[in-house]
């Protein structure tokens, strides 16, 4: 049964609503990954919007007309297993939400099971949704684990972060990768490219979890959600006015953003 798991606090007003839907969140949830829910909650708080957050997972239905954001973490190779089975029943539902603009962040493990198939370390092949294009091959006795950072060109941002994986993704020709590796692994090592971005679908190998260490791509996916449901023409306020200063105190001396980075 779908249960709320998180909820903005009732002590003040706010001028929008976002429902979250975290798929599978109590099965699908290694390395950190439930930080990307707090940190899309704490982004759209800031914005002026009041969250609610509810875990959708076994047997339950997935209402593609009430969610304005999706998550979806990563799972070991047994997790993702019990939902891919479980998998088909939401196909028709996810696979609208996406194709009408829905955003979706995908972590890992639930990255790999939107694809076509994922071939698990011990060689065994799991049916993905398939409600995108991308594919995943395993790798003998190897992971990828390490720091990795990559650049995306349309937004000409860059984002750092942990990759742990041995899963061997290879994107479809109609997705972009979420960025090009500048160092680590990306999602199969042969080709530099790291994640997916299609229509407003992001997905990636980065844990840790990949929003809290870039608060610029939890600022994008949160203000692409309200201006889907409230106009695309909707006045929010900067990514500077309200993330940019959030600077902790021990760096509190360092100069700018960009100085902070290096
Ligand atoms: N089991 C998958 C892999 O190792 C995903 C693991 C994860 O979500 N970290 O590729």
């Amino acid at each position: 049964m779908v249960y709320t798991s998180l909820e903005s606090p009732n002590n003040r007003d706010y001028d929008y609503e976002l429902h979250l839907a975290h798929l599978y969140g109590n099965l699908m949830n290694t390395y950190g990954d439930n930080g990307n829910v707090l940190m899309l909650k704490y982004v759209a708080e800031k914005l002026g919007a009041k969250v609610t957050v509810d875990i959708v997972s076994l047997d339950d239905d997935f209402d593609d007309n009430y969610y304005d954001l999706v998550f979806f973490g990563g799972g070991q190779d047994y997790e993702q297993s019990i939902v891919a089975q479980n998998l088909p029943r939401i196909k028709e539902a996810i696979g609208r939400y996406i194709e009408n603009d829905g955003v979706l962040l995908a972590i890992c493990g639930g990255f790999q099971l939107l694809g076509q198939y994922y071939v698990q370390a011990n060689g065994q092949r799991i049916e993905g949704i398939g409600v995108m294009g991308h594919y995943t091959l395993n790798q003998e006795n190897n992971r990828y684990i390490g720091d990795i950072k990559i650049h995306n060109e349309e937004f000409d941002e860059t984002y750092y972060g942990f990759e742990n994986h041995q899963g061997r993704t290879f994107l479809a020709d109609d997705e972009k990768p979420l960025g090009i590796c500048l160092y680590g692994n990306g999602n199969n090592k042969e080709d530099k490219t790291e994640g997916v971005h299609y229509k407003n679908v992001f997905g990636s190998y980065f844990h840790g979890p990949i929003l809290s260490r870039n608060a610029n791509l939890a600022y994008r996916l949160v203000t692409t959600a309200l201006r889907n449901k409230y106009g695309q023409d909707l006045n929010l306020a900067s990514y500077d006015d309200i993330l940019s200063q959030e600077v902790p105190e021990e760096y509190a001396d360092v100069k700018s953003k960009a100085e902070f980075e290096k």
